[in-house]
């Protein structure tokens, strides 16, 4: 409010330094010209318009700076909105991964822009046991874990999400199915290895099977997603808990331990 009296202040002043100022000067040039008292009119006549519009103009400017930094805060907090809305549109709610539909949006970008990559299918292991003995929240936890440790188990820039209900999806980009399988046996060896306590003092093994498939050029990622389906489809056929990469008897990673003998 100062500064608002102020600016106004200022403004009374030089209107009316300016009107008194103009007549002084014709009164110099020739004293006739104006009538008695000229000079108080100048003095009074521009105070008394000036005072009160820049009264006016300068609280309306004020009030409207504030409604400017008002709008700029709303923008920013609108803005922070959004970015939290777009955020949660592309995360899978239980886990946090990526969820299926953004996976397949950033595939469709890395396709554009790197050669070659390796996508897999991860699929939890018998998990309808899991919810038919501990129950649904028990088999949350269970899919808590495992995304923890496929995200532990990648590099910052590999892709992994989930994309079904105890289905994830993992993206090596510029990895090779042959290299890829250093991966799996560090996400089977690390899921087998999570402590799950499904109930007090009960603990229960976790375990995931693999379907992968290389990313050849030319190629969608549906008929790539199709190939690592398919051999998810052999890897759960092998007896669960490793992962098939290609098709040939090799490519099979087991990191089930043989009974010791006797
Ligand atoms: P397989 O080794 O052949 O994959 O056996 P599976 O039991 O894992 O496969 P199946 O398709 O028979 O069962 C999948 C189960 O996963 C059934 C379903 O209730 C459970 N499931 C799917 N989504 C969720 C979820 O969000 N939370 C929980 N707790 N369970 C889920
Ligand atoms: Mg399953
Ligand atoms: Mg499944």
């Amino acid at each position: 409010m100062k500064q608002v009296f102020l600016n106004t202040l200022i403004i009374t002043l030089v209107a009316s330094g300016t009107a008194i100022a103009i007549t002084w000067i014709m009164m110099l040039m020739d004293a006739d010209v104006l009538p008695q008292g000229a000079l108080w009119v100048a003095m009074v006549v521009p105070a008394s318009i000036a005072f009160p519009t820049g009264f006016l103009f300068e609280a309306q400017k004020r009030e409207l700076l504030k409604a400017h930094s008002a709008l700029a805060n709303a923008h920013s907090e609108l803005s922070m909105a959004h970015d939290a809305v777009v955020e949660r549109s592309r995360h899978d709610f239980l886990t946090g991964l990526f969820n299926r539909e953004h996976f397949f949006r950033c595939m469709r970008k890395r396709r554009r822009d790197s050669s070659f990559g390796t996508l897999m299918v991860v699929d939890a292991d018998r998990f309808k046991l899991v919810n038919d003995t501990w129950g649904h929240a028990a088999g949350d936890e269970a899919l808590k874990l495992i995304a923890a440790t496929l995200k532990q188990n990648i590099r910052e820039e590999d892709l992994v999400a989930r994309i079904g209900g105890e289905e994830f999806a993992i993206y090596l980009d510029q990895v090779s199915t042959q290299e890829a399988h250093i991966f799996t046996k560090k996400l089977l060896e690390g899921v087998s290895e999570v402590d799950f306590y499904p109930d007090e003092g009960v603990s229960h093994q976790l375990t995931v099977s693999i379907g992968g498939a290389d990313l050849r050029a030319g190629e969608g990622v549906s008929e790539a997603m199709a190939r690592a389906d398919s051999r998810l489809y052999e890897a759960k056929n092998s007896g669960r808990n490793c992962s098939v990469l290609f098709d040939t008897d090799a490519s099979v990673t087991d990191i089930r331990r043989p009974a010791s003998a006797g």
